[in-house]
C-alpha cells in the first residue's frame, strides 16, 4: 500500500529523514519507536503530504505522490497534539473531513453516529470538546481522522497524554477496531510497550534512519544492534 524509497527531509542542511526506505502492506498495524527527534512525526508527515521530500519519493498503491496535495493521498493523520477545533462540538469536529469533502449532510449525521460508536463515545455528538476527558478527546481525534475511512491511517502518539491505565485499555480497544474494520496504519510511539502490544511490526528509528524493522518479538529478542538494545532497555 505505502511504499517510500530513499525518503530524505533536509533542515538546514541535516537530513532529518535520512534515505528511508519503508513498505507498510495493506491491513498492517506498523508502530515507529524512537527517541525524540530521530524524526518520527516527519516521515508520518512527509507521507501526508504536509512535509515536501528533498529526495527519494513516497509511494500509495504503486503512484508516486509527488506533487499530489494533502487532502488528495487518501490518508488520515491524528497529530500528535490532537488539536480539537474547540469552537465545534464533538460531531462538528468528527464531520470536519466529511464537509472538506462534500458529504451530504444526512450522510455526515449517521456516519458521525456510527464512528463515535465506534471509538465507544455513543451519543456524544452535540457535547462541547472542552468538557470533555483528556481520554474522551482523543477518542474524538481518532474518529475524526477515521471518519473519511483513510486507505492509510497515521498515528501520533495517539495516546500521548493519557495516563498509563487509560493508554493499556485504549491500546486493546484500538487493536480490536482496526482488525475489525481492516485498517492500515502507521503510528508513532515512544512507548514501547505500546507498540508491542499494537503492532504487527515495528520500526525503530534512529536520527532518520531506521535502525531496525521486525516482528515485535524479533526486535525484542534480537535488537539488531547496541543502540535498540539500550532504546527497548537491555543495558547491554
Ligand atoms: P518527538 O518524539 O519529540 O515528537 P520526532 O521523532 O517526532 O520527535 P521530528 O518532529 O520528526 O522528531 O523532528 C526531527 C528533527 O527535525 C528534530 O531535530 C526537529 O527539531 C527537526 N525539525 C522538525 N521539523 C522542523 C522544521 N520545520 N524546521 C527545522 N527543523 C525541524
Ligand atoms: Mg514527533
Amino acid at each position: 500500500l505505502l511504499s517510500l524509497q530513499g525518503a530524505t527531509v533536509r533542515f538546514g542542511g541535516r537530513a532529518v529523514l535520512d534515505a528511508v526506505d519503508l513498505e507498510v502492506a495493506e491491513h498492517e498495524i506498523v508502530c515507529v519507536l524512537g527517541p525524540s527527534g530521530s524524526g518520527k512525526s516527519t516521515l508520518l508527515r512527509a507521507v501526508a503530504g504536509l512535509q515536501p521530500l528533498d529526495s527519494g519519493r513516497v509511494s500509495l498503491d504503486g503512484r508516486d505522490q509527488a506533487g499530489v496535495p494533502a487532502h488528495r493521498r487518501g490518508v488520515g493523520l491524528m497529530f500528535q497534539d490532537h488539536q480539537l477545533f474547540p469552537q465545534r462540538d464533538v460531531g462538528g469536529n468528527v464531520a470536519f473531513g466529511l464537509r472538506m469533502r462534500g458529504t451530504s449532510k444526512a450522510r455526515r449525521a449517521d456516519r458521525v453516529q456510527e464512528l463515535l460508536a465506534l471509538v465507544g463515545l455513543p451519543g456524544a455528538g452535540p457535547r462541547a470538546v472542552a468538557a470533555l476527558s483528556g481520554g474522551e478527546q482523543q477518542r474524538v481525534a481518532l474518529a475524526r481522522a477515521l471518519a473519511p475511512s483513510p486507505r492509510l491511517l497515521m498515528l501520533d502518539e495517539p495516546l500521548g497524554q493519557l495516563d498509563r491505565s487509560l493508554r493499556e485499555r485504549l491500546v486493546v480497544e484500538l487493536k480490536e477496531l482496526f482488525g475489525r474494520l481492516g485498517t492500515t496504519v502507521l503510528a508513532v510511539t515512544h512507548d514501547q510497550s505500546e507498540a508491542f502490544a499494537l503492532a504487527d511490526r515495528v520500526v525503530v528509528m534512529r536520527d532518520g534512519r531506521i535502525a531496525q524493522s521486525g516482528t515485535p518479538l524479533a526486535v525484542w529478542q534480537r535488537p539488531a544492534d547496541a543502540f535498540v538494545a539500550r532504546f527497548l532497555g537491555f543495558e547491554n
